[in-house]
């Protein structure tokens, strides 16, 4: 087994500033990129800095070399050495980024015990840097500018509502909020994208709007309160889309077997021994199941749409905005209309109305109607 190499002190430089300070006037965001390990390897490609906040001490890692990080206490232990927490990890000489398990990071990358004695990694970065980075993940970037555009704006405007300087980072880096995976798939298009939108948010009554998105709204987006409960607003109570239907998740169907069904139902409490029936109990305006009920030996159970997709899978279970549910052998065909939640904007009716060669403020209007477009001061 390779012993670890030791880690090469440096200097001892004057504190550097707490990495949220002196970021100029540009609104910065902090990614949970890890969150609560309990140890890592730490895997270097190219010679890189380790930097405790508080005293500034600096600490060189070689290249091509794997060093054990673990929380240690209140500190952490980097190849048995401890220091104290946070510690920042810097690029080297001449390098502008940081590759951390695959990915690689502009930001400055920091590393906080937690006071459950793990670890967690927190990149701190420009919004719009970051958006670069999150807009690839969300949406094709070969699709049309406006439509990526357009993403950009909701993208920023939904970031922004989760900066919250009292928390230890604003948002994690997963599909829970919006996927971000470092820098690595940025493309002219996409920074044209982000640049060319630089700052600009949807607001309404003055708030920043919660500019939900989803793949496809199967032809009406659904309201924010049918989905989640939410207080409704105008820019998300939804609203007919007349241009996602070319899209291949336009519609689909679904097989769900009695026994998986049945196993649901016992799972939450009946105690029935057959499936005999499924039909949908309540619709929401737009026509999305908000529950079904079940027929069975013991009576009829009813069940909430959304907490349905969620146990069948939202992959197989596109959306719950059900258009027929059919008798067969076994169970039940469900033909369904659209993919995801189907609050806020519906990206594939972005993308073919910017094929059809309106700007992405006109998008962003349709599906978000009544928020203006403002610059985010
Ligand atoms: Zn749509």
């Amino acid at each position: 087994m390779k012993l670890l190499p030791a880690l090469l002190f440096l200097l001892c430089s004057p504190a550097p500033a707490a990495a949220a300070d002196g970021l100029g006037a540009q609104p910065q965001i902090r990614v949970a990129i890890s969150r609560n390990s309990p140890a890592l390897k730490l895997k270097t490609s190219a010679k890189l800095y380790v930097q405790e906040v508080k005293s500034g001490q600096k600490y060189m890692l070689l290249a091509d070399a794997s060093y054990e990080v673990k929380a240690d206490g209140r500190g952490i232990a980097v190849a048995g050495q401890a220091l104290s927490s946070p510690i920042k990890l810097l690029a080297a000489d001449g390098q502008e980024r940081i590759r951390l398990g695959g990915n690689l990071y502009k930001g400055d990358i920091l590393l906080r015990a937690t006071p459950e004695g793990k670890l967690d990694i927190i990149e701190y970065l420009s919004l719009e840097d970051y958006l670069q980075g999150v807009l690839p993940s969300e949406m094709s970037p070969d699709w049309p500018l406006e439509a990526l555009k357009a993403q950009a704006v909701a993208s920023r405007t939904y970031a922004l509502r989760y900066i919250n300087p009292a928390r230890d980072y604003d948002v994690t880096d997963g599909v829970e909020m919006q996927v971000y995976k470092g820098t690595a798939k940025i493309s002219p298009r996409i920074i044209e994208a982000v640049n060319s939108t630089r700052g600009e948010v949807l607001k309404y009554k003055g708030k920043l709007v919660s500019a939900f998105f989803h793949a496809c709204c199967g032809g009406h987006t659904a309201s924010v309160r049918s989905a989640w409960g939410e207080d409704i607003i105008k820019p998300l109570y939804g609203a007919p889309d007349p241009f996602c239907s070319p899209s291949r998740h336009y519609r689909w169907e679904y097989y769900l077997a009695s026994s998986e069904l049945l196993k649901y139902i016992q799972a939450a409490g009946s105690t029935a021994l057959k499936v005999k029936s499924l039909r949908i109990h309540k619709k929401d305006r737009s026509g999305r199941a908000v529950s079904f009920l079940v027929g069975t030996d013991k009576g009829s159970k009813t069940v909430q749409a959304t907490e349905m997709r969620k146990r069948f899978g939202t992959f197989e279970f596109r959306s719950v905005y059900i258009t027929s549910i059919t008798p067969v052998k076994g169970g039940f065909e469900l033909a369904g209309r659209g993919w995801g939640h189907g609050v806020g904007m519906c990206q594939e009716g972005a993308k073919y109305m910017a094929m059809k060669g309106r700007p992405y403020k006109k998008i962003l209007r349709h599906y978000y109607p009544g928020a203006a477009i403002l610059d985010h001061e």
